[in-house]
């Protein structure tokens, strides 16, 4: 064995025990730390032809690389949608490294059906019927994919042709219909070429981010005359600027009138399902083919973790079976790798399965709560500041803002937005809403609280 290799086999309680205590003095600043930061591109070093040993490479890394990470696991970084590690999150992504499991499958380990364990208390965390098949994947995007897999799938049944052998031709003019759709799922689209221009956008309600059900409808109604081909419906549950959510159970229910593959992309949106409050929200997701829904965001678990649910299990077989002789029949082993576009995986379950059962249903309703009131509290404040304006009431935990200014552009946004990351409290992200160049919040960390927003509401005061 190399030197520096059995040199750190004889040493790993001290490496392991040095890695905690870098983790640990880095997880008590997580308050202190700016949330954002700019870092320059820096020059690359040549490959070391003799190792260094990993406590020597850890202190490198603790002196040079270190500071300048982001603190986007931080209560104050309100950037796209972030969550941050809760302590039993973080416990088990540590041991899903010390375990290094192949989670693809079999009962040559328990890791599997600690999967299947996990995958049955989302289900009843966010309200899906049992008949839902599940597994995770590395983020909302792939599980957005995936679903689209899925769905293309099931259209090409209904034309009689098997998409997974003849490909994504086979299946001329399959179309993609959905009103704020997320760019991930547009870019689902281009990676499974049904391409990108097979996305149909059907209006929204004024002043609103969610479908009007009626030019869904029209749409439908004229489709159906043409006979064109089945159609994939994406639903929104949770639209990043505004977090609204598209009347599940209309859609759901023009199934009954229309053909359709009825996909929920409810990537944090999910999570209204878990309060009272806002469960309401959620209605109708059961009518869902298919449904995505992040870990790595609102439940607060490290990247990369989503989870990906179907009814149609039979025919996520059909496109992600990996027939090699020596994985065995798939009909017989019913192993995730035949149903995931990974075949080796990671034991992407234990953060979660580790974080749902050290706070319950109880823990998550408490966090999502707080979240959403620290967004309104943050929303009513910019409601009566005459610096800025809300573009749209605060739903649930995102406040989409804008400057008050004659000559509002991005270009202003932005540097308004590097002036507020440089102060170093807070972090915000730009965004278009309803083509105004804007400001988002997102509050989706499990530490936030108000004291919190009264350090935003400082920041907001005395910049511009
Ligand atoms: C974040 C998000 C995605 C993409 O998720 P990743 O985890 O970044 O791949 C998809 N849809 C919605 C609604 C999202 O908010």
């Amino acid at each position: 064995m190399n030197t520096q290799l059995s040199n750190d086999n004889n040493s790993l309680h001290e490496i392991l025990e040095a890695t905690r205590k870098i983790a640990s003095a880095h997880l008590d600043k997580l308050h202190e730390l700016a949330p954002g930061r700019l870092i320059q591109n820096i020059a690359l070093k040549d490959l070391p032809e003799k190792g260094i040993g990993a406590l020597k490479a850890l202190h490198q890394f603790d002196a040079e690389y270190a500071p300048m990470l982001t603190n986007s696991a931080g209560p104050r970084y309100f950037g796209f949608v972030t969550g941050g590690s809760t302590p039993a999150a973080i416990a088990g992504d540590w041991l899903v490294s010390a375990y290094d499991q192949n989670a693809c499958g079999s009962n040559d380990s328990i890791a599997p059906q600690i999967e299947k364990q996990t995958i049955h208390f989302f289900k009843q965390l966010f309200g899906l019927d049992e008949h839902y098949f599940g597994s995770f994947v590395t983020g909302a995007t792939v599980s957005n994919m995936t679903s689209l897999a899925i769905a293309r799938q099931w259209a090409g049944e209904q034309i009689g042709v098997d998409a997974s052998e003849e490909g994504a031709a086979s299946i001329p003019n399959l179309k993609i219909v959905s009103a704020t759709i997320h760019s991930s799922a547009v870019k689902s689209a281009a990676m499974l070429g049904i391409g990108r221009k097979a996305v149909v956008r059907i209006d929204t309600l004024p002043h609103r981010e969610t479908i009007d059900i009626d030019k869904l409808e029209a749409f439908l109604e004229e489709n159906s005359s043409q006979q064109i081909n089945p159609l994939i419906i994406i639903a929104n549950a949770g639209t990043v600027n505004t977090v609204d959510f598209d009347d599940l159970v209309t859609i759901g229910k023009l199934r009954e009138k229309y053909k359709f593959w009825m996909h929920v992309d409810a990537a944090f949106g999910g999570f209204a399902a878990v309060c009272t409050k806002y469960a309401h929200l959620m209605d109708g997701v059961n009518y869902a083919d298919s449904i995505t829904i992040d870990a790595h965001k609102w439940l607060n678990v490290p990247y990369d973790a989503a989870m990906q649910f179907t009814r149609h299990k039979k025919l996520q077989l059909k496109v992600f079976q990996n027939s090699a002789a020596y994985l065995g029949d798939p009909e017989k082993s019913p192993d995730f790798f035949h149903y995931t576009p990974e075949n080796s995986r990671r034991f992407r379950a234990l953060p979660s399965w580790m974080t749902l059962m050290a706070y319950g249903r109880e823990g998550y309703a408490e966090i999502i709560e707080r979240n959403c009131a620290c967004a309104k509290q943050l929303g009513d404040w910019i409601e009566t500041s005459s610096k800025y304006t809300l573009l749209a009431p605060v739903k649930m935990n995102v406040v989409c803002f804008t400057l008050k200014s004659a000559d509002l552009t991005l270009e202003k946004i932005q540097a308004f937005l590097a002036k507020i990351r440089d102060d170093g409290r807070v972090f915000f992200t730009q965004t278009i809403y309803k083509g105004t160049p804007a400001i988002r919040a997102a509050i989706s960390n499990w530490q936030t609280d108000t004291n919190d927003i009264e350090i935003a509401k400082e920041v907001l005061s005395v910049l511009s």
